[in-house]
């Protein structure tokens, strides 16, 4: 059952050299209890589709078209009071650095208090158990005595824990993780991802993995949607996606992954274009090395590789 869809979203800012469009008919969905892998390149358009989702866009931000899902009504049409129950509640983001959303000035305890009370409805002792329990459901030790704490006491892993833990306590259906361990260290990454798997597993939530990094998505997705300058090029499950990449972006993303380097490195020449270049065709043409005539007039379709598995490549035609 899909939980979440993003239907051929178009988005584009105003800019002192008028409207450039960002995003680009951007299809992709989240069904309930798996997690979705977002992929990309930074400036590729990961983080701006989801913050469409939670509607927490820039001024200079315009969706121009499409419907963005979620339990099959579209949030597109919510009004910001509307937006207010779910962000956070039902639709809980994980952000990169934790401490944008944790007050400095309050203990954990406070914060994960007044999530409670305004999405959860309860008050006084009640409150303060389901705190408890969430503390103790993202594994922090000593989780008791850890509740009085305040964020800087907490280590980086720790910030992030609690904020996975304050998703927890509104019992939010859909985690937004973008980026959520690159601020970590290796080994904490790992755990945060296995925190993350442990949850779907357990409580049947359903994930959006925003990342760049191909390695962590490995063992953590269900299915992996590739995006270049704005667009999905590519869509598969996981698992046929690391047996059979077909589009040369997503190729090129595989051979540069750390544990590709003692067999082959490859490294995608240039730079991703930003929303002010204009390029036309398939807009990884200039950095592909498969590019021919065709590929700089006209852009790619999405062409059915196998059943789930669709790529944006005029080598499938
Ligand atoms: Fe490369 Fe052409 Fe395929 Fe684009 S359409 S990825 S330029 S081969």
């Amino acid at each position: 059952m899909k939980i979440l869809e993003v239907k051929n979203l178009n988005l584009g800012f105003k800019t002192e050299a008028g409207f450039r469009q960002a995003l680009f008919d951007v299809n992709f969905s989240l069904e309930k209890g798996k997690t979705l892998a977002l992929v990309g390149e930074s400036g590729c358009g990961k983080s701006i589709s989801t913050m469409s989702i939670l509607k927490l866009l820039p001024k200079t931000a315009q969706i121009t078209s499409g419907e963005i899902f979620y339990n099959g009504k579209n949030l597109l049409e919510y009004s910001e009071k509307e937006m207010q129950k779910i962000r956070g509640a039902k639709i809980a983001l994980i952000p990169q650095d934790p401490m944008t959303s944790l007050n400095p000035l309050y203990t954990i305890e406070n914060q994960l208090l007044e999530v409670i009370e305004i999405h959860q409805n309860l008050k006084g002792e009640k409150a303060r158990k389901k705190a408890l329990e969430s503390l103790e459901m993202v594994q922090i030790p000593c989780a008791k005595d850890r509740l009085k704490a305040y964020p800087h006491e907490f280590s980086g892993g720790m910030k992030q824990r609690a904020i996975i833990a304050m998703a927890l306590a509104c019992q939010a259906e859909i985690l937004i993780a973008d980026e959520p361990t690159t601020a970590l260290d290796v080994t904490i990454q790992a755990q945060i991802m296995n925190l993350l798997s442990d949850i779907k597993s357990q409580l049947g939530t359903s994930i959006l993995l925003i990342t760049h990094d191909l390695a962590l998505v490995g063992e953590n997705a269900d299915e992996i949607a590739v995006m270049y300058a704005g667009r999905i090029v590519e869509k598969a499950p996981a698992k046929d996606f690391f047996k059979n990449p077909n589009h040369p972006y997503s190729k090129a993303l595989l051979n540069s992954m750390p544990a590709k380097r003692e067999t082959i490195l490859e490294t995608i020449q240039g730079q991703p274009p930003t929303i002010h270049q204009d390029i036309s065709g398939c807009k990884f043409h200039p950095r592909c090395k498969y590019c021919f005539e065709p590929c700089k007039k006209s852009v790619p379709e999405n062409y059915k590789i196998s059943e789930n598995h669709i790529s944006a490549c005029f080598l499938n035609k």
